[in-house]
């Protein structure tokens, strides 16, 4: 596995790569992997003859009392899985690079980032987007790929890609769960033994609530009802539950199969999402 630090550099390795006709697969991290980000690259791997991992904790989309610091990071792990996923190329620039002092341009996607999570952490989406673009103008790739555990920023992202006319396909991927349901997320590490457990409610709520939608129930506020149930006798604090559509993010007063049940909580001061298609 190459190690690419510079931005022309691997621009240039993708020139190169591109020139020869290869196919391009991108998967954006920030690190600290998972069995979720593993999944990601395994499937980055059926779609490019060259697999790109970038690994960046990118400083614009962490807000001012945010976890940036104390972000988890482990280099040398995350080389040595990363590697063993198939990955042929790991592009990890300095903060520093990406944003120098000069640095001015924004991609703000309307509508879609100031909803859900954009509420909790204004401007985040806006440092996922234009991080997301840059890595893409860099890396060059002929497919990104992206978890469906992060749903707004799938959305946001295929939104981009669309408006902006952009030659790259974007490939959602199902969320890796632990056994009791969680959703894999390098943020668990902060969570005491207590939360851990109580965590799994999340993941709970949304199963049982996606049940009763097959076996019938329409109405949105009562599918939340069993979400909010769930986290409330576990312990946990709600941030949002919402039914939106899955390409607008806008309110599903009335459920439907393309809709998608959203959470968003605390367990303790940390915030975990998860979310259930309702597809049938
Ligand atoms: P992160 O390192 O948290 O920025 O995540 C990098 C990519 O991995 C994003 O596209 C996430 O949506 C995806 N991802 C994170 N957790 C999971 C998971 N449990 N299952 C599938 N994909 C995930």
């Amino acid at each position: 596995m190459k190690i690419i630090t510079d931005i022309t550099e691997m621009q240039g390795f993708s020139l190169d790569r591109r020139a020869h006709g290869e196919r391009i697969a991108l998967v954006p991290t920030m690190g600290y992997l998972h069995d979720g980000h593993l999944s990601l690259l395994r499937e980055g791997r059926k779609h490019g003859d060259v697999l790109v991992m970038s690994l960046f904790v990118n400083p614009m989309q962490f807000g001012p009392k945010e976890d940036l610091g104390r972000y988890p990071r482990d280099f040398e792990r995350d080389r040595v899985l990363s590697e063993s996923a198939g990955t042929d190329v790991l592009f990890c620039p300095d903060a520093a690079l990406m944003y120098p002092a000069s640095f001015r341009t924004a991609v703000e996607v309307a509508g879609l980032s100031d909803v859900l999570c954009g509420k909790t952490r204004p401007g985040h989406f806006r440092g996922v987007a234009t991080v997301v673009l840059k890595l893409f103008n860099i890396v060059m790739p002929h497919t990104a790929l992206f978890g469906e555990k992060d749903f707004q920023q799938l959305t946001i992202i295929k939104q981009m890609a669309e408006d902006l006319n952009m030659a790259v396909e974007i490939v959602g991927v199902p969320t890796v769960r632990e056994p009791d349901g969680l959703a894999m997320s390098s943020r668990n590490t902060y969570l005491s033994e207590a939360q851990r457990a109580a965590a799994a409610s999340i993941s709970k709520g949304l199963r049982k609530a996606a049940a009763a939608f097959k076996e019938g129930e329409k109405d949105s506020a009562s599918l939340m009802g069993i979400v909010r149930g769930e986290m409330a006798s576990a312990g946990l604090r709600e941030d949002y539950v919402d039914i939106v559509d899955e390409r607008t993010l806008g309110t599903l007063p009335a459920a439907s199969s393309h809709g998608r049940i959203v959470v968003a909580a605390y367990a303790g001061t940390t915030r975990l999402i998860d979310n259930i298609s309702l597809k049938e």
